[in-house]
């Protein structure tokens, strides 16, 4: 057993003073912040008000008018302190992760190196934001596409990645040439002045960086509906619910401004006779109960071969019941709390509905943790088919478990679902693994092989198709999204022939 800590409320006060967080803004104001792990007050953060959230955005879009003509590679420069100041902050930031969102150490820490490294990437981006020469059917002429800063991007986050998701849009907006306003989700908002606080010292380091560049607006719903509906707000990035994605979409459509969603998952695994189950097994807890079943790319149903459902699901059972669980700062806890009571309930309603379309429940329960956090033993639920509950998202540590055999029934079964984030297949028979990969293969965002479908890395472009919104982020070509793109044509001669051959002489 490890030693009892100091109570999350001591502990927060002490790393944001570290971590150089005005007092002011974590004391005093009407909104509650908790702990997941005692579910105590950790801090009283105040909501912007309408006419800080207007301020707000006029002034990153005065910083833009700005911000669009400094030179990429030296916008870059200030993502490069930004880098920095996380590395600096690196073990407080991630501490605070795990008090704010309930995080084990080692996945707080994970979730700030993930912010160093796309900040990174989009160092090495501030030198490569470039467009294409594009062959022209005109003589003497020339076309090319060139892109440019796109305006203030307006970013909304979930509870689960509290910062990483805010790194991923701003690192890339900030060399893009984009000011960022951000409202965090309510129930993380200390982490996001903690980042705040970095990005004002990276800022004074650089020395020229525009007031307004970068912004946290601190609050509920209304704060992010502000955010979308404002003209100024040129692509707005929203991650979370794909009930939230339904109300952002068509408000932020029909002002004609860009939405990036990144929204609900409902992730599948296959599992092929020739997986090797020692990985298969190892992925599959990872996916499943890490974060407590509270990623959005959390393996959520199985869908395995009967030549291997009950030699797996027997390895399951035993890695399922000796999980530690508890207070995310001991050292072994490998699943800490959920999020809120609101979490729980949905998790034990989930549970009765499986159990009404004829699954099998094992674990499910609460078990015993620290004051009032609510901590739950992870299910695994056999069920007989995909029924409803198994087709919608629950954010808990459920994982449906389905046997089917043939391997264009098991793509199928992965596909017939609304969420399109993430996949995976554990097979040794290339035949299948290229097959999911293929065209008819998975339909999702995201297809793995090998590995489960949670703990993405930057380089690559994050998203799904479906409900999850059809976003990217993150690595690969996403950077487009932060830029509005010009194509030139250029004449360089002495004549004006037109395209296609179209003849108007005066
Ligand atoms: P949520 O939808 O309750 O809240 C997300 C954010 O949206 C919060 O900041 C909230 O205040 C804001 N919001 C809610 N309604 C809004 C509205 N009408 N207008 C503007 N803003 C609004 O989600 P949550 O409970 O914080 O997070 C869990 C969900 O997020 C899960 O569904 C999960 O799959 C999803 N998620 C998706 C990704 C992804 O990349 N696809 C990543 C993380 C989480």
């Amino acid at each position: 057993m490890n030693a009892p800590w100091q109570g999350p409320l001591a502990e927060t006060e002490a790393l944001l003073t570290k971590l150089g967080v005005d007092q002011r803004l974590w004391t005093g104001g009407a909104r509650a912040a908790r702990s997941p792990i005692t579910g105590e007050i950790i801090a009283r953060v105040h909501d912007a008000s309408p006419d800080e959230c207007r301020r707000a955005i006029a002034a990153a879009h005065d910083a833009f008018l700005i911000w669009r003509a400094v030179p990429a590679p030296r916008r870059g420069e200030l993502v490069r302190l930004l880098g920095d100041e996380l590395r600096a902050a690196k073990s407080e930031l991630g501490r605070l992760v795990t008090l704010e969102a309930g995080k084990t150490v080692s996945e707080g820490l994970g979730e700030v190196q993930e912010m160093i490294d796309i900040c990174d990437y989009a160092v090495g981006l501030s030198r490569q934001l470039f467009g294409l020469a594009i062959a022209t059917e005109r003589p003497e002429h020339r076309m090319a596409e060139t892109w440019h800063p796109l305006g203030v991007v307006g970013v909304i986050s979930a509870f689960n990645f509290p910062v990483a998701v805010w790194s991923w849009n701003s690192a890339l907006a900030l060399v893009c040439g984009d000011p960022v306003v951000w409202k965090p989700s309510e129930k993380t908002p200390l982490t996001a002045l903690a980042v705040q606080a970095a990005f004002e010292r990276a800022a004074q380091k650089f020395g020229e960086a525009p007031a307004g560049l970068s912004a946290v607006l601190v609050g509920g719903r209304e704060v992010g509906e502000a955010l979308v509906a404002d003209e100024r707000v040129r692509l707005v990035s929203a991650t979370g619910s794909t009930a939230m994605g339904r109300m952002v979409g068509p408000v932020a459509a029909a002002r004609f401004a860009r939405v990036l969603l990144e929204l609900g998952g409902n992730n599948a695994a296959i599992v092929r006779p020739t997986a090797d189950l020692d990985i298969a097994v190892r992925a599959i807890a990872f996916a499943a109960m890490g974060t407590a079943g509270q990623r959005c790319t959390t393996l959520r149903r199985l869908i395995v071969h009967e030549d291997v459902l009950e030699p797996l699901m027997s390895r399951l059972e035993r890695a399922y019941a000796s999980v530690q669980i508890g207070d995310p700062r001991d050292t072994g806890t490998l699943i800490g709390p959920l999020i809120d009571e609101a979490a729980w309930q949905a998790m034990s309603r989930a549970l009765d509905d499986a159990r009404a379309q004829g699954g099998q429940v094992i674990g499910g329960e609460r078990v015993d943790g620290p004051g009032e956090g609510i901590y739950v033993r992870p299910a695994l639920v056999r069920m007989p088919a995909q029924s409803e509950v198994v087709r919608r998202e629950t954010f808990a540590p459920i994982l449906y478990v389905l046997a089917s055999s043939d391997m264009d029934e098991a793509i199928a079964l992965n596909n017939d679902v609304a969420q399109g984030l993430s996949s995976a297949i554990f097979t040794n028979d290339v035949r299948e693994s290229e097959k999911f990969c293929s065209a008819v293969g998975s339909d999702c965002g995201i297809a793995n092989v090998n590995i489960g479908p949670s703990g993405a890395e930057i380089g690559g472009a994050f998203g799904g198709e479906k409900e999850t919104g059809g976003g990217r982020e993150a690595g690969s070509d996403s950077w487009k999204a932060y830029m509005r793109r010009a194509t030139n044509t250029v004449n360089y001669g002495r004549t004006l022939p037109l395209a296609q051959g179209v003849k108007f002489d005066i």
